[in-house]
């Protein structure tokens, strides 16, 4: 089923869904099971799977040469989904990056996925490159998360990049988009981000992912400024809970995301790494809460392997 129709069919509850990582390279699917097995309970219509994009590494070789070295850290995006609508029966999201793929390879990509029965795909543009100071589009491939959106739509009415094929079979592919309630850290102004959100969901996109955030006000205010803007698609709550004092600056760092003050002190002040974790997992239940309340249409954890957290919180919210 589509993402889209789980919200319609839910008539105003809040739905729980779960992000997961592939596992590294040489692990198996185990780790993905061993992650949602014990979140099942909370019946989870659909689990996304995040997608990783081939870096290059430089690796000192006996020669005292540096070798540039490709590598793709957590392959097995798309079996995995299979693997989880297969193996549980709950709809899996693709994450599908712009960065890495041409239009072509995107396409075949999106054949394999709908002959897999894959319904959903939540289109990004992907980050830069580890040593790249900007993100470099593929060549012959797309610069923004809008082009992608656009390719997708255009499967979903049967066009195909080669326009010798007619009549192509249509696609019904539903399309998520990511949003940031603190702004994307590449935009100069919340309104210019706004723009080409809203740019996306004009092109065809049925809902948006927020990134996570620590304070609810942002997120209420994000989509207090969607709805001004026009859109009306369902905002998904991006969370995740901070566990480990290093966070208070990794999170930001990585995430561009602001810690309030009041969580910042309270992790600031806790001694041991235990006290540290029930901080953020405190922090997170009141927010989990507090958005229930709110009627947000769908809390999306972001799990990041710390199943046990993860279900804590969700016991106690849902
Ligand atoms: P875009 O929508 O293309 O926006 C990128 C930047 O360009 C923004 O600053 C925007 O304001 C600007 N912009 C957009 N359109 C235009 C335009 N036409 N002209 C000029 N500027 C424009 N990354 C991964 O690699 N794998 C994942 O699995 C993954 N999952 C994610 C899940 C969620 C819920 C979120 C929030 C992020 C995820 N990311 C993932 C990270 C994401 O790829 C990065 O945040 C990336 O930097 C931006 O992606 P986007 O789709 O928002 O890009």
């Amino acid at each position: 089923m589509k993402v889209i129709e789980h919200f319609e069919n839910a008539k105003g509850q809040t739905l729980i869904s779960f992000e997961v990582l592939p596992p590294l390279k040489g692990g198996s699917m185990k780790t993905i099971f061993d992650t949602l097995d014990p979140l099942l309970e909370f019946k989870p219509p659909f689990i996304d799977v995040t997608y990783h994009r081939q870096e290059f590494l430089y690796k000192m070789r006996d020669s005292g040469y540096y070798e540039k070295i490709a590598i793709r850290k957590r392959p097995g995006t798309v079996g995995i989904c299979a693997s989880i609508m297969h193996h549980y029966g709950i709809d899996a999201v693709p994450h599908l990056i712009c960065g890495g793929f041409t239009k072509e390879e995107t396409e075949n990509a999106l054949i394999d996925l709908n002959f897999l029965n894959v319904k959903n795909v939540l289109v990004l543009r992907g980050d830069a490159r580890r040593f790249d100071d900007r993100f470099v589009p593929e060549p012959g491939g797309h610069e923004y998360a809008v082009d992608l959106v656009r390719q997708v739509v255009s499967m979903n009415k049967g066009k195909y990049l080669d326009l010798d094929i007619e009549n192509g079979l249509k696609t019904d592919f539903c399309i998520g988009i990511a949003g940031y309630p603190e702004k994307h850290f590449e935009a100069p102004n919340m309104r210019s981000d706004i723009q080409f959100t809203r740019e996306k969901v004009e092109a065809g996109a049925h809902y948006i992912v927020t990134q996570m955030f620590f304070d609810n006000s942002k997120y209420l205010e994000y989509v207090d400024s969607c709805r001004e803007n026009g859109m009306d698609v369902p905002i998904v709550a991006g969370l995740k809970p901070l566990t480990r004092k290093s966070q208070l600056s990794s999170l930001p760092r990585h995430f561009h995301v602001g810690i309030p003050d009041d969580l910042a002190r309270a992790v600031e002040k806790a001694t041991k790494p235990e006290d540290v974790r029930e901080v953020g997992i405190e922090w997170c239940i009141a927010q989990s809460k507090e958005l229930k309340a709110k009627g947000v249409p769908c809390l999306h954890y972001y799990t990041m392997g710390d199943t046990e957290t993860i279900r804590r919180i969700v016991k106690e919210v849902f």
